[in-house]
């Protein structure tokens, strides 16, 4: 007798989402598997600060691997600069084109309604405004001293501003994006989405609890394996619902005995199904920054910003072409500053690829599920080299906004100088320094039976498998040209909303 109808695993963007849409049927029993702490509803006040506060990421709360991922309920949304920015229709056509039923632009732009509540104010063509996750753009009159300076200078180059980092058109332009940032809080996934559902008597909350692995009886897993604490929980369910993300999915596929052979035969895993794609197409946009030293006018801004707390380390995006850009736009750039990684405030500008052609991969250090993943980022390892151009590209066009407006006024000195490096300097640069947005998806690619890569059809369903589904960033395919929080929100709703109909037919 199973203990939950379904279990989900990780509370995250797209856990938290799936786990509220299923158990909006009362006769499904729903358990929530979070491997971080559970800090109970928004309006219960019991939350860190630094969790609350939109304006610093916060640096509690990590996996501690080499690429920051939060472990709390809500994943990743607790901890993130909360731009909320959707692919372009054209990025999700390309996952409906490869042949994943209902993915395409249409058919995923209902589902935008249900997520994103965007305010009247902000609100255009590109946003949903009946769901439950609150987004606004930021204001001028809210920006930090480094964000309206790199806005003005923008501006001063020649770049509009624009109305929606989601709309296809114009490409090229600059604005404070759409947070979802309500109350002066980070509103998390979980806010959002599990709190409307934290009273039902058939959803139940399992914090501070690692799923190590699944036990199968031929197509069909039977028992999640967990530990919370020194206990060993064995949780038997009908369905299961991996949602991560994109470095931990693949850990736990593997663990259960799916994945590639050679890499479960090398530890000794017991093979359920040999699935190569499990922890390939590794993807994020690769970024570049450039790190500036203030001048007087610029330590001065940054000081009033700090005691009148309008500090913030990333509220406007630019939105630019290399010369090797084939469609609307394929840099982000993006001012930042933090303090939070030493003693001094860092002040720079990230060049971001929007557009990424390499590919990594995740595989595993151990059987042991408190072992970090091996990251390998493969960021640069394209054939033809686009990646690199394109950024050593986004380290001109910076050092072009470092001359111009009032960007220029708050510099002192820069490290590097594009300008004065060599030919081939640049790429060294580019190399030593590349580095990720923190949007790494791929690593269990949705696609079709002839993608020898593919390990989830368009469902969710792993392959070779009757009922584990992955709703998370690792099932996307290829990498939209935005920021990825709220695409996560949508497979998890898209998911789960399908599994449910399967549940009320079954
Ligand atoms: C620092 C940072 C800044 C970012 N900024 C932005 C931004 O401004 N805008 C944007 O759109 N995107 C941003 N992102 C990316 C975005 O937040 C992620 O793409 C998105 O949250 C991923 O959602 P997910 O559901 O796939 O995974 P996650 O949100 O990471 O959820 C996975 C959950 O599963 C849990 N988990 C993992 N393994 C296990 C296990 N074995 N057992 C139990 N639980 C487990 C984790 O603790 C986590 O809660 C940022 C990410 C980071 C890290």
């Amino acid at each position: 007798m199973p203990d939950f109808d379904v279990v989900v695993i990780g509370a995250g963007s797209a856990g938290s989402v799936a786990a509220s849409v299923l158990s909006t049927q009362t006769n499904v029993s729903v358990c929530l598997i979070e491997a971080g702490p559970d800090y109970g509803p928004f309006e219960a006040g019991r939350w860190p600060s630094e969790i609350l506060d939109p304006r610093l990421r916060p640096r509690t709360h990590d996996w501690g691997y080499v690429d920051s991922r939060a472990k709390v309920v809500g994943g990743c949304s607790a901890h993130n600069q909360c731009a909320a920015v959707w692919g372009l229709p054209e990025d999700y056509d390309l996952w409906g084109g490869a042949g994943n039923l209902g993915w395409s632009y249409k058919e995923i732009s209902k589902l935008i309604q249900e997520i994103e509540r965007c305010s009247v104010d902000s609100l255009t063509e590109w946003r949903g405004k009946d769901g439950w996750l609150p987004t606004r753009h930021y204001r001028d009159e809210e920006l930090a001293s480094w964000q309206l300076a790199f806005l003005e200078s923008t501006v001063s180059m020649g770049y509009s501003r624009i109305a929606d980092l989601s709309a296809p058109q114009p490409g090229e332009g600059v604005m404070p994006f759409h947070a979802n940032v309500y109350k002066s809080t980070r509103w998390n996934a979980a806010f959002a989405f599990l709190d409307r559902a934290r009273g039902r008597r058939n959803l139940t909350v399992l914090p501070n609890t690692l799923a190590e692995k699944l036990l199968f009886e031929h197509k069909n897993a039977r028992t999640l394996v967990c530990q919370s604490g020194s206990d060993t929980l064995e949780i038997r369910a009908r369905q299961f619902v991996i949602c991560a993300g994109a470095y931990s999915s693949p850990g736990i596929l593997m663990r259960s005995g799916i994945g590639p052979r050679t890499e479960l035969e090398r530890l000794g895993i017991r093979i359920h199904r040999d699935l190569l794609g499990v922890g390939k197409n590794l993807q994020d946009h690769s970024v570049v920054s450039v790190e500036f030293e203030l001048s007087e006018h610029g330590l001065r801004a940054l000081e009033q910003d700090v005691v009148e707390g309008s500090f913030h380390e990333s509220q406007v995006i630019l939105r630019a072409r290399s010369v090797h850009c084939k469609g609307p736009f394929d840099l982000h750039l993006a001012p930042y500053q933090t303090t939070a990684d030493s003693d001094e405030y860092v002040s720079a500008v990230l060049a971001c690829d929007m557009v990424p052609q390499s590919r990594g991969s995740i595989h595993l250090s151990g059987t042991d599920a408190e072992l970090p993943p091996l990251i390998d980022f493969g960021f640069l390892t394209d054939p033809l080299h686009q990646d690199a151009s394109v950024l050593i590209d986004g380290l001109r066009l910076i050092h072009r906004l470092a001359e111009s407006g009032p960007l220029a006024t708050m510099i002192e000195s820069r490290t590097p100088r594009p300008d004065a490096m060599k030919p081939g300097e640049s790429y060294s640069y580019v190399e030593s320094h590349v580095d990720g947005y923190a949007h790494p998806v791929g690593t269990c690619r949705m696609g079709q039976l002839s993608d020898s890569l593919a390990v989830v059809d368009s469902g969710g369903l792993v392959r070779g498998t009757s009922n584990v589904y992955v709703a998370d960033a690792s099932i996307i395919p290829t990498i939209p040209r935005a920021n990825t929080n709220l695409t996560c929100m949508l497979i998890g709703l898209k998911i789960a909303k399908e599994l449910s109909i399967r549940l009320l037919r079954s």
